[in-house]
This record gives structure tokens, C-alpha cells and sequence, in this order.
């Protein structure tokens, strides 16, 4: 015990004396060895957050092997499940280009206003039963009116009641004022992505800014709740781009990080962008698990049709997925997943396992 005290002491101190991992240019990289420093407090720069990007794919498993060391350490072979339930579909005021139920988009969704407590309350059912350790509650907008809070409001407190569910909330921008009833009436966590990096979000949304994300993910943080906050690779951002929203959250502090990959769905803005790999996205949760080593990473929309066969191998850096279906697109079968977490020898945890904000 003696020894995990010192080398955790000497975590924090590295981290606090702000230890850089530069990885030069020319440099073979030994991807264990990195992952022992960050384990050790050091964090990478950005250019070498980048070079992490360019790994070539024959060494994909190297990269793996040295984000699952980092993962082995902060929450071990276990794998923590989110039920996403889509409360309020469609009818959303604003124009981000990657999003099927924006006003620019011709995608056929459905659209609903928000769902009546039964609804709300079977989909929770679902979660609990689909191993969920968290019910992820969210409605299109830009931000909740004062019926979508109060319905919120009131259904939370009798989910909890009823079900061992954790609830995160996805409800748009947020005043001070919402995020302190969130708070009050139960929500443990709320999602809010970043998106992609602030130079690029201009090229995805006009109606609201990168700064008005963080202004909401600012008062979720004041208000006491833990902050789910992620993007979206693959919509002809830079790398730099991505390289700069890991950072980004881990400043952040975020405790939990979904990665998704662009499922451009037809009648988007982005429907013809497609240039994504199995390897990259590998690369991609890799680097994330580097950057933001204590966060929950989840395996977010796109996993099946852009890991495809190699999703196994995605959680070998991340810790968390997606069970069932997404917002506006199907997902693989629940009995695929368990499958596939069985197989790579894996547990399903429901147990409280935030390891962030050294
Ligand atoms: S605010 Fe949310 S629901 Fe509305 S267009 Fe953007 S991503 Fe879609």
C-alpha cells in the first residue's frame, strides 16, 4: 500500500510540475513507455498528441497495448454502459451541420415533443434491464423550455426512486439557474459536447458558439454535477483539431468522454463526408486515453459502422459504450455487446468508477 501512496505522490508531483512528454520527430516511439509516464503524472504535448495520430498501422497494437496499460490502471477490464433514450426528437431550432434533427437538415426522423412520463419511465426499465449503469435523458434544442424542465424535473426524482440508475441529462445550453434545478431534482452528470476544437466549430454551427458550450459546461461544473463532454471525428476537421478538444476536456476536467465518429446520415449538410478508417478511429481513442487518462472515454455513434470489426480492439483504450441504439440510428443487437465484452474477457461494472481531476 506503502508503494501505491509514493507512486501516486509522485503522480501528483509530476503532474504538478507540469512534466512534458515531448515525443521528437525522428524518434521510434515506445508506446509502454509513455504510458508509464503518464501513469506517472507526466502529460504529452500537443504535438506529440498529434504524433499518436499518425501512428503507422502496423504498429496499431503497440499503440493499443500502451493505452490499455493506462486504461488497466484506472479502471481495469471493466466496461460501463449507457442507454441513450431519444426524449424529444427533431424540431431543433439550430443548424449543426452533423446533426439529423437540425432545421437544415431533410433527414427523416421522427418528431415528437417531449415524452410522457410512461415513456420516460420505460425507457429507464430498459436501461436497467440492458446492464445500464447510466440512463442518458436527452431532447433536441436548443436549450429546454420551462415545460421540457419541469418535466424533467418531476420524472427524475421517480426514476431514481424505482431504478439503481445514474442520470445524465442532455438538454442543449443551459442557464445557471437550469443547472442548479438539475442538480436539485437528481441528475448526476450532464452531457454537453465540445463538439470538435474552437477553430472549427464555426465550420459546424452558426446559431451558437463553441464559447456558449462552455459557458453551459461552466455552470453544470458550478452547479455540482459531473460533466459528459466529447465530439465528433470525421467531419474534415484537422488532426490538430481533434488533438486540441482532448485537451480541451482534460483542462476540463471532463469525467466522462464520448467519442463518436461522424455517421454522415443522409439529408445532413455533412451526408457525402466519409473518409474515415477502422485504424484511425483506434488512433483516435488511443490519443484520447493518453490526453485524459483517468476519464471514462466512451465508444460513442459511428462505433459500428466505422470500427466495424475491429470494435473489440476500441476498448482496449476505451472504457464505456453505447448499449442499444443512438439518437436517430440503429446500433448492433445488446446480446452483440455482451458478446463481445465476454469475449475479450472483459466485465460489464455498475460500480461508481470516476477516476478523474487529479
Ligand atoms: S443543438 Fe443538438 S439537437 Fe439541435 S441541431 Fe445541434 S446537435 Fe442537433
Amino acid at each position: 500500500m506503502a508503494t501505491v501512496d509514493a507512486t501516486e505522490k509522485q503522480a501528483a508531483d509530476n503532474l504538478a510540475a507540469g512534466k512534458v512528454i515531448e515525443i521528437q520527430a525522428d524518434e521510434a516511439i515506445c508506446f509502454s513507455e509513455i504510458a508509464d509516464r503518464v501513469v506517472a503524472g507526466e502529460v504529452l504535448s500537443k504535438s506529440s498528441a498529434e504524433r499518436l495520430l499518425k501512428t503507422p498501422d502496423d504498429q496499431i497494437l503497440d499503440l493499443l497495448a500502451g493505452a490499455f496499460k493506462i486504461r488497466q490502471k484506472y479502471f481495469g477490464k471493466t466496461v460501463q454502459l449507457y442507454f441513450l433514450m431519444n426524449a424529444k426528437s427533431g424540431l431543433c431550432p439550430e443548424d449543426c451541420s452533423y446533426c439529423s434533427q437540425s432545421k437544415v437538415s431533410d433527414a427523416p426522423v421522427e418528431k415528437y415533443n417531449i415524452l410522457d412520463r410512461e415513456s420516460l419511465l420505460d425507457g429507464a426499465r430498459v436501461a436497467a434491464e440492458r446492464q445500464s449503469k447510466t440512463y442518458c435523458m436527452v431532447i433536441s434544442a436548443r436549450g429546454p423550455n420551462e415545460r421540457e424542465m419541469k418535466a424533467v424535473e418531476e420524472i427524475i426524482p421517480e426514476i431514481k426512486e424505482k431504478y439503481d440508475l445514474k442520470i445524465c441529462a442532455c438538454l442543449g445550453l443551459l442557464s445557471q439557474e437550469q443547472a442548479d434545478r438539475l442538480k436539485k431534482c437528481g441528475v448526476d452528470r450532464v452531457n454537453h459536447n465540445l463538439n470538435t476544437s474552437a477553430d472549427f466549430y464555426k465550420s459546424i454551427c452558426s446559431t451558437h458558439s463553441y464559447e456558449d458550450r462552455k459557458d453551459t459546461l461552466g455552470a453544470v461544473r458550478n452547479a455540482g454535477m459531473e460533466i459528459c463532454s466529447g465530439g465528433i471525428v470525421g467531419m474534415g476537421e484537422k488532426n490538430s483539431d481533434i488533438v486540441d478538444m482532448a485537451f480541451e476536456l482534460n483542462e476540463l476536467k471532463a469525467e466522462s468522454i464520448p467519442v463518436n465518429f461522424l455517421n454522415a446520415i443522409e439529408g445532413t449538410p455533412l451526408q457525402n463526408i466519409s473518409y474515415l478508417t477502422p485504424n484511425f478511429c483506434l488512433k483516435v481513442l488511443a490519443m484520447f486515453r493518453f490526453v485524459n487518462p483517468k476519464s471514462e472515454i466512451r465508444i460513442s455513434g459511428g462505433r459500428e459502422i466505422h470500427l466495424r470489426s475491429l470494435q473489440p480492439l476500441g476498448l482496449y483504450a476505451a472504457n464505456s459504450m453505447f448499449v442499444g441504439d443512438y439518437l436517430t440510428t440503429k446500433g448492433q443487437p445488446p446480446e452483440s455487446d455482451y458478446r463481445m465484452i465476454e469475449d475479450l474477457g472483459f466485465e460489464i461494472t455498475r460500480e461508481e468508477e470516476v477516476a478523474t481531476t487529479v
